[in-house]
């Protein structure tokens, strides 16, 4: 059985995750803070990454979920991909970054290849960056979903990606055995009086519609832009009775899944014993 996977958090949308051997980032994010001017905005961040993009590591692959706003990839986010092995997104954003970037349509597969010789399926996933209709406002967006093939105790990781909650959403759910979700929350204001990302009631749609998975709630910080905070999620979860759902990693700090703990049910450990790591 593989090592447990580990979630880092960068800042932002940024995360490394380690999984199988393999290391996989989300929208890289590096830039100190700054303002980025949009068409239709200026973005300002206020905080700077947990780690520089030198003290990341080699990168097999990003999943850039999308690459025309600046908080999901920025100035050092743009130059980091030529570091990266692979990188993963829209097929619109692969046909403006050019290059070795793999533009991907909703529910279209890859498969890459662990030094041991496993395979992470990566599948896109459909996003909506805001209320019906937002799409020719926003771009694409796509989410993603990885499965370790060789490793039956583990669930799959999702990566929602800028999102609200919508019917892609619940199609993901019925289509995937999610454990853990890293959520795209803050509830993202910049066009009006609506949200761009997930907020408080959007997140605990996404825990009701995956009841196996822990919510890791990413995208909260950094930015001017972003109306909710992580502490926001954790007091609207713990009115809920949902606070054992939702696991808070602040920026620079990793944390390590136990899936086997807390994923095998009895029936799965007695048709395959759960070793510890
Ligand atoms: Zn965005």
């Amino acid at each position: 059985m593989m090592n447990p996977p580990r979630i880092s958090q960068i800042g932002g949308p940024t995360v490394l995750i380690e999984i199988g051997g393999l290391r996989l980032l989300t929208d890289p994010t590096f830039d100190p803070p700054g303002e980025y001017r949009l068409p239709h905005v200026v973005l300002r961040k206020v905080a700077g990454p947990a780690l520089a993009a030198k003290q990341i590591g080699p990168i097999d692959a990003v999943l850039l979920s999308h690459d025309q706003h600046a908080d999901n990839l920025d100035h050092s986010g743009r130059e980091f991909l030529a570091t990266a092995a692979r990188v993963f997104t829209t097929r619109a954003a692969a046909s403006r970054l050019g290059g070795h970037v793999v533009g991907l349509s909703p529910w279209e597969p890859v498969s890459v290849t662990a030094p041991d010789g496993g395979e992470l399926e990566i599948v896109a996933t459909p996003a909506r960056h805001g209320p019906a209709g937002i799409e020719p406002l926003s771009g694409d967006v796509v989410g993603f979903v990885l499965t370790m093939k060789n490793d039956q105790n583990v669930r799959s990781i999702y990566i929602t990606g800028d999102t609200v909650w919508y019917e892609g959403i619940a199609e993901v759910a019925r289509r995937f055995d999610v454990g853990l979700v890293l959520l795209f929350a803050g509830s993202a204001q910049t066009r009006g009086p609506f949200h761009l990302t997930m907020d408080t009631n959007d997140a605990i749609e996404a825990a009701h519609a995956f009841p196996n998975a822990t919510i890791v709630p990413v995208h909260t910080d950094s930015w001017a832009h972003l109306t909710q905070s992580a502490q926001d999620l954790t007091r609207a979860f713990e009115a809920l009775g949902l606070a054992h759902r939702l696991n808070v990693i602040e920026p620079g700090g990793t944390w390590t899944w136990r899936f086997d703990a807390d994923q095998a049910s009895a029936s799965d450990r007695s048709r395959s014993p759960v070793h510890a790591p």
